[in-house]
């Protein structure tokens, strides 16, 4: 006997016939001997229209009402549905987030999970019933109903599926599975059998909005399997797992999120603490700041740039604008009409050129690339926003993602991103979720190398990774920052036996290119894995702080969901590990 949890989304219960069609699927599984718990949101565009009721009262409601106003959707829709299974002649109870025991912390409207209680669930199920849970709600330690953010309910579906040890969490939705890219963008994509948690939570944060990146989270932490299906039609759909049991592929999909906005804190004193006298307060203001590039800086000034959703913007600026002052940088510059497209692969790490490819792909579309992070599962360029359909093609056509591709050979164990030991990191967590930072390691083994002002032209950066494809150069790191004065600086690390090799090849390019290259032959490269880590705001802000109080300058940063990386100099590393490990708390 298997325990399944269901959850199905608005449209999948937009009506009572809908309703009735989704309660047989929950039924057939009862009936095949299952132990099953149903999650539901509110019917169709329900919790729409209660947020369009209270903005009718009133442009600011308080947080607490708006979460007794729109739990209110997910009650009507459990109790229909409850009622459609025992129609249908199956025992069904319905129980709202309290009823449950799903509690929170007290932050109406984007509340986070704390602790579920199983008691109550496990007990109507050994009774034979089939448990119908409102998605989307919990309570706070005073009783407050409060509500996870929207599109919550797979993020209480995989939570509920994680404590009660679920075989299986299916979330039933309008689209068939995970593409390779959005099919609305790009009628060539494909529904992937399979993709790994780290490759979903990059591509989910990135704007591919099928799944509720907060229960992807849950999933990985917890080892969830997730399968993502149609409502409407009866295909496979896409099983969410671990790296190990998933497809390895260079390269899986494609996303682009497409209203970014990017800042420059132009001309900072290039020592340590700049970048923590800016994040620190970005921080603090709860802004989400994605894609971190700071340059390598010369004449002891450096950029930093970094890009945040253009809701925030004006936000941001507002912030970044005081620390210039404080700092005497040069200026702040900004341009809200960007858009970032990665490509996100956990086989990427070891395969070779796909930096190259998907540079060569950009630049036969003449599309100029503002920035670059990458980090071992994805890399991420900045656009202009028209730029960002044709970019999606361009980079999908390159990596034959249309086809079926053949999975890589890559053998698992050699992955990265490996969770250490994912319950343990969990039974350390007061909530189940608060951060979860895994591990911070320390490689020493790698070169740096810098092309400084290189001319900002599309084509320039497919035309140093083809040189350094051809070279046989295996790259690890690589950042673009944002040019300046028609200007761009490009950095990436290469392992350190093959350094003359890379300048041998840099020069070259820089020299044709009218740049100039320089080089540090040993940089000491940090990483932190975890969970959570784009998701708290902030969590970049604490890995500057230590370093800062260290004394220690940071040469390079790059951020991604489940991973930060900074360079510094050679001779910081054990002690940069040391400053880091305590700050995060591990042993
Ligand atoms: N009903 C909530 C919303 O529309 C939660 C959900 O659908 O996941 O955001
Ligand atoms: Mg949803």
């Amino acid at each position: 006997m298997a325990l399944v949890v269901q959850k199905f989304g608005g449209t999948s219960v937009a009506d009572p016939q809908k309703i009735l069609v989704a309660a047989q699927k929950a039924v057939a599984r009862h009936q095949a001997g299952d132990q099953v718990v149903v999650v539901v949101s509110a019917m169709g565009h329900q919790t729409d229209v209660l947020v369009d009721l209270a903005r009718q009262i009133t442009d600011r409601p308080s947080a607490r009402e708006m979460d007794m106003l729109l739990s209110t959707g997910e009650q009507v829709s459990v109790a229909l549905f409850a009622m459609a299974i025992q129609s249908l002649g199956v025992e069904a109870v319905s129980l709202t987030g309290a009823q449950i025991g799903i509690r929170t912390d007290s932050t109406h409207t984007k509340a986070r999970i704390k602790s579920i209680s199983t008691d109550n669930v496990r007990n109507f199920l050994d009774d034979g019933r089939i448990v119908i849970a409102a998605g989307f709600q919990g309570i706070d330690q005073h009783g407050n109903i409060t509500t996870l953010g929207r599109g919550g309910s797979d993020t209480t579906a995989v939570a509920l599926a994680a404590v009660l040890g679920a075989d299986l969490c299916e979330i039933y939705t309008d689209v068939d599975g995970i593409y390779t890219t959005d099919p609305r963008m790009l009628p060539e994509a494909r529904r992937l059998p399979s993709i790994s948690y780290d490759e979903m939570l990059e591509l989910a944060s990135l704007g591919a909005g099928v799944m509720h990146p907060r229960s992807i989270e849950f999933a990985k932490k917890f080892g969830v399997k997730v399968l993502v299906r149609s409502s409407f039609k009866n295909v496979p759909g896409t099983m969410i797992l671990s790296a190990a049991e998933a497809t390895p592929r260079a390269v899986s999909g494609v996303a682009l999120a497409k209203d970014e906005a990017l800042i420059t804190l132009e001309g900072v004193p290039d020592q340590p603490g700049s970048s923590h006298a800016l994040f620190s307060p970005l921080a603090s203001s709860g802004i989400a700041v994605d894609m971190i590039v700071q340059n390598v800086g010369h004449h002891g000034l450096a950029d930093i740039s970094f890009t945040v959703p253009a809701d925030d913007l004006a936000q941001a600026l507002e912030v970044t604008q005081g620390v210039a002052a404080k700092l005497k940088a040069r200026g702040v510059f900004h341009d809200a009409s960007m858009a970032k497209m990665s490509v996100v692969g956990v086989g990427m790490a070891s395969a070779e050129g796909v930096a190259g490819k998907m540079f060569s792909a950009l630049s036969r579309e003449k599309i100029n690339v503002r920035m670059i992070t990458t980090s071992e599962i994805k890399i991420s360029v900045l656009i202009a926003r028209t730029d960002g359909p044709a970019a999606v093609g361009a980079a999908h056509r390159a990596f034959g993602l249309e086809a079926e591709s053949a999975a890589l050979g890559t053998d698992s164990s050699s992955l990265p991103l490996r969770p250490s030991s994912p319950l343990e990191v969990v039974q350390r967590l007061e909530g189940m979720e608060d951060l979860a930072v895994e591990d911070c390691q320390l490689d020493s083994s790698q070169a740096l190398v810098t092309f400084i002002d290189l001319p900002d032209t599309p084509g320039v950066a497919a035309d140093v990774f083809e040189e350094v494809g051809k070279a046989g150069l295996f790259v690890d790191m690589i950042v673009q920052s944002h040019p300046r004065e028609g200007r761009a600086e490009l950095s990436f690390t290469v392992p350190a036996r093959d350094r003359d090799r890379a300048i041998e090849a840099a020069g070259r390019i820089a020299k044709a290119r009218g740049a100039r290259v320089a080089d540090v032959p040993h940089v000491s490269k940090l990483s932190i894995t975890g969970v959570g880590i784009r998701s708290h705001a902030g969590v970049a802000d604490r890995l500057f702080a230590p370093l800062t109080e260290a004394g220690i300058n940071i040469d390079l940063v790059s951020t991604s969901e489940v991973r930060l990386n900074v360079i510094v100099a050679a001779e910081h590393g054990e002690r940069s590990l040391a400053a880091l490990r305590r700050a995060f708390g591990l042993a």
